[in-house]
């Protein structure tokens, strides 16, 4: 089995409309969407939910205001000024360092898990999918995508399949370093402009320091001629694999808008090469 995820170092680069073309060309995959703060993949593989998990991630501390002495201990312990003067614990203020409860003389105080989003199993009809929702506000993305990945990677087992197709976090934190642990390729797409150049040249600097293969793909080559040129040459002085150039095509628009994927879309003058960068990637990865 292995895995790929496609990358960019930032959003809106066309990684989650390649990642959903991958997930229509491979055989017997597993898919998982990574970008759990801003899932979108699921707009095109139209998943029916069949398992459905909490995911619960750091702590809050909570007050019992029957065993509360109101002595204020707790009050001038926290550092975050998370606790109210009518002994109220702000939840978005509260770091979950626990040390209110250890200092409260009347043990009043626990440290409730949060209930941070929620992860899901689906199937689609490209086969079984991966994904979750963080909940607004929430942080710890990392942690989710971790989740999501190491269920991905145990579904893959399970049911002996090739592939497992990861739409990865955007940008360069925490998440993307998640999605990138442990695959066999990262195929990085940017688009020809500096800042994507910029955008993409950090996240292969990522993905190198962990020693995680890099393929580059340029979308929309055609719409700055001379801005792909200088991707090719930085391809070819960082000895970087550059696997595709996909033209500029109104149809990728359209076919997101039907809710389809662009290779499944009959007016797509984009999808021949896209199945040419599938057909690389498969024999590279
Ligand atoms: S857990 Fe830490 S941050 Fe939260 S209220 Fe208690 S002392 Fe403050
Ligand atoms: S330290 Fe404990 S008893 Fe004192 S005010 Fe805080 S919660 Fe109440």
């Amino acid at each position: 089995m292995r895995q790929i995820v496609v990358i960019s170092g930032k959003g809106g680069t066309g990684k989650t409309i390649l990642t959903a073309s991958f997930a229509a060309l491979a055989k017997n995959r597993i898919i998982a969407d990574c970008d759990v703060d801003a899932a979108d993949l699921h707009l095109l593989l139209h998943p029916v939910i069949k398992e459905r998990y909490e995911f619960r991630s750091g702590k809050t501390a909570k007050i019992d205001r029957k065993l509360c002495k109101e002595c204020g201990k707790c009050i001038v312990a926290c550092r975050f000024d998370a606790i109210s003067d009518n002994f109220v614990v702000d939840p978005v203020s509260c770091e979950g360092c626990a040390l209110c409860s250890h200092v409260c003389p009347a043990n009043a105080i626990r440290m409730e898990e949060n209930l941070s989003g929620e992860w899901y199993i689906s199937d689609t009809k490209y086969g079984p999918f991966v994904h979750a929702k963080l909940g607004i506000a929430e942080e710890n993305s990392g942690k989710l995508v971790s989740l999501v990945r190491q269920k991905a990677k145990e579904l893959a087992e399970k049911q002996n399949c090739d592939w497992v197709i990861v739409d990865g976090a955007p940008g360069i934190g925490c998440p993307v370093i998640a999605s990138l642990s442990g695959v066999n390729c990262a195929l990085v797409v940017t688009e020809p402009t500096l800042s994507g150049l910029h955008d993409a040249d950090r996240v292969i600097g990522v993905a190198r320091h962990f020693k995680v293969p890099v393929k580059l793909v340029v979308n929309k080559y055609d719409l700055n001629i001379d801005m792909t040129e200088k991707i090719e040459k930085y391809c070819r002085d960082n000895n970087i694999s550059l696997i595709g150039k996909i033209k500029f095509d109104k149809s990728v628009v359209k076919a997101m808008v039907e809710g389809k994927t662009v290779v499944e879309y009959p007016e797509s003058k984009v999808k021949k090469v896209i199945s040419e960068i599938w057909n690389r990637l498969q024999k590279s990865a």
